[in-house]
Formats: C-alpha cells, structure tokens, sequence
C-alpha cells in the first residue's frame, strides 16, 4: 500500500510544544511527516537554520517515522520533489485563517495538486507562539511548558534567568 506522507513546514525559530502537539496529531493521520525548516522567510532569527534543525531532531528524537528537513525556494516545488500527499498547516486563532487561507489558495494556483491540512490547536497550547517564547525568554521569563526542555536549555544559553 502507498504510504501517505506529509509536510509540516515552518520557521521553527524556536520549536514550540504548540508545534509538538500538531506533528503528534499528523502522525496519527499520515505514515510519515517530514518537519521541513523554511530557509527563506525570517529576516532576524534568533537561532540559526542548523540550530533549528538540531533542536527539532533532539525534540523527536525515538519519535518513529518523522523525519527533519529544509528547504528552500516554493514551498510546493519541495512537496512536489518530496512527492508528499499534503502539506500540514496547525491553527491557532482565526488570525491565524485569512493568512493561511490566502497561502493555501496562492499555492494551488501554483499547482492544483497542492492540499493542506489544517489542524486546529487546543486550549493548551492556542496562545504559545515562537515569538513568544522569544519574548519571555529575552526577558528572563520562565518557559518550561512551553517548549520541549531541550529547546528551553539553548534558550537559557542565550538568555540566562533573571535571579529573584
Ligand atoms: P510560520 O513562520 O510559517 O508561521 P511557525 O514556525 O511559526 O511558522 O509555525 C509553523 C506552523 O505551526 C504554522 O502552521 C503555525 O500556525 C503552526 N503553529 C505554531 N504554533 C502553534 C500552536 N501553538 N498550535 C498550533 N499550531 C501552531
């Protein structure tokens, strides 16, 4: 039987539990599920393209059939290349739906074949953004909860916790 494959794309600058939760739920729904890192799109990340990737690795790591990529240029250039059945999309809040909406029908223009599947979040992690995290850890703020521990060790790296 064809084995069904899907993309989850992003900037993953960093990777969040928000981001966690929908690569688990699409693992329900497709055999494999690459977690491609967007090369172009951040103009100011805070972690590099290899740090990203790294981070996503040691997230998933003994979680079977995921697998961590990048790609560059079109996105539906990669899914064609990739030959994936769907590319998946997680939503937070409707803000998060005329972006993605619009996004999802530029890429069908670009190739009808072109599906995505969006997967809403739940109460636990709508609010919990990479940018976000961002701000709370450049201020000292604690973001155990919101990030996967490995992510939460490099954040502290680059911004040590404000003491009392
Ligand atoms: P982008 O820079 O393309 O928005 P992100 O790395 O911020 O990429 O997110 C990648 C995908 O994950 C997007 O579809 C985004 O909506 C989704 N996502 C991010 N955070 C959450 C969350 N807390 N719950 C559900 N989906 C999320």
């Amino acid at each position: 039987m064809k084995q069904r494959l899907a993309i989850y794309p992003g900037s993953f600058d960093p990777a969040t539990n928000g981001h966690m939760t929908i690569i688990h739920r699409a693992l329900r729904l497709f055999d494999h599920v690459v977690v491609a890192v967007a090369r172009n799109g951040l103009k100011n990340p805070l972690f590099t393209m290899d740090e990203r990737q790294e981070l996503l690795k040691e997230a998933l790591k003994g979680v079977p059939r995921v697998e961590v990529d990048s790609f560059e240029g079109l996105l539906v250039d990669y899914v064609r290349r990739r030959k994936a059945n769907a590319v998946i999309r997680g939503l937070r809040a409707v803000s998060d739906f005329e972006y993605e909406f619009q996004m999802a029908n530029a890429n069908r223009k670009l190739d009808p074949n072109f599906e995505a599947v969006f997967l809403m979040t739940g109460e636990d992690y709508f609010y919990i953004s990479s940018q976000m995290v961002r701000e709370v850890a450049s201020l000292g703020g604690d973001v155990s909860g919101l990030v996967p521990t490995c992510v939460q060790r490099e954040l502290l790296k680059k911004f040590p916790r404000k003491e009392g």
